[in-house]
């Protein structure tokens, strides 16, 4: 039995949801304490019980302990079964991280799967729909499945009610590298908001045009249906030969649409004016897949501790560790050893 710290590192609920996945693809077992020790409400949230009675569900596994506010699970893999799958995770939380969660097993089970995610899927602090399925999928495909996503609904917080669609059709995981971007194909923006006023959006767009300084009508507003809001994200979007960047500037109350679309468009800013292959999310969820493929290589910016952290969960359970190794050019090359 694999013992976790749940407070260690990052202490997020991604060392929970790796430890999921990894136990299900290695067969291990894992009791962890401290869940999501390092936050500042510590314990089992809503969209973290999902994702692990997702994963239970998809292989009869067992947990003990399972509930809301639990800072203690003790979890036992079974067997994995391919199949049609609905989850919902019953609040706003994040839909996307109950697939991140699903995802891996999914790819070393025996057939193709389906499945329909409810929840939240544009949550602050989580992957947003578009950069799974833009920034995120096209990456595992590469490596040799062919994972597609359809959006259904948008779910914001504190509403949620969004909807999306998974085909999976495994294929064993080959190696890739990826150290070269290629060429920029295109840019693009969106401004996306629901049940709030007009306005806030058209200053996102102005504020992030005057730091990009995109073709005019590179970023655009795109209202959604009353009823699927309150909600609002600004998604900058650079799309190159081998890798789609997507930055998010999530809308808040109490946060001006100006200061959150400065932020995004500067990060996008620096993103595009450097090199490296991966952005610093996309960095932390190649880990996983790299690590189960037993190869590969990428290049990112500064690793953030949530790529650290979830390379010590890797290694814990597969006994491969990744080399962070400064480039002279300041970028990260990240690779397995
Ligand atoms: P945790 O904070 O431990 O629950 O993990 C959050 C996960 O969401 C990590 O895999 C992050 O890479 C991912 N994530 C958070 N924010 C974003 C974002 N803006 N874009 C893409 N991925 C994100």
């Amino acid at each position: 039995m694999i013992t976790i710290d749940g407070s260690e590192g990052e202490g997020g609920g991604q060392v929970l949801r790796s430890s999921a996945s990894l136990s299900l693809v290695t067969g291990q077992a894992f009791q962890i304490t401290n869940i999501r020790g390092g936050r500042e409400k510590p314990g089992m949230m809503r969209q973290h019980v999902t994702a692990i009675e997702a994963a239970c569900a998809i292989s009869d596994s067992t947990c003990e302990g399972l509930e809301v506010g639990t800072s203690e699970i003790t979890f036992r893999p079974g067997t994995m079964k391919a199949g049609e799958y609905n989850f919902a995770v019953g609040s706003a939380g994040s839909a996307n991280l109950v697939l991140q969660t699903i995802l891996p097993p999914l790819l070393f089970a025996g057939g193709p799967s389906h499945i329909t995610l409810e929840g939240g899927t544009h949550n602050m602090g989580a992957p947003p729909y578009d950069f799974i399925e833009r920034a995120f999928l096209p990456l595992i495909n590469r490596m040799g499945p062919s994972v597609s996503a359809k959006l259904v609904r948008h779910g914001f917080y504190p509403r949620g009610g969004g909807k999306m669609e998974i085909d999976i059709q495994p294929a064993p995981l080959r190696r890739i590298d990826c150290l070269d971007r290629g060429e920029l194909r295109s840019v693009i923006g969106t401004a996306i908001f629901a049940g709030l006023p007009y306005d806030i959006a058209e200053r996102e767009v102005k504020t992030a045009q005057n730091v990009l300084n995109w073709e005019e009508d590179a970023i655009a507003v795109r209202q959604l249906p009353e009823d699927q809001g309150p909600g609002n994200i600004l998604l900058l979007e650079a799309e190159y030969d081998h890798v789609t960047e997507i930055v998010s500037g999530f809308g808040k109350f109490g946060i001006k649409a100006e200061r959150l679309a400065k932020t995004a468009a500067m990060r996008m800013k620096g993103y595009m004016e450097g090199q490296a292959f991966a952005g610093p999310y996309l960095a932390d969820q190649l880990l996983l897949p790299f690590a189960l493929a037993g190869g590969g290589s990428f290049t990112c910016v500064k690793p953030s501790q949530h790529a650290r952290t979830g390379a010590d969960i890797i290694a814990r359970f597969t006994g491969r560790t990744f080399a962070f190794d400064q480039q002279e050019d300041g970028h990260f090359l990240v690779s397995l050893r």
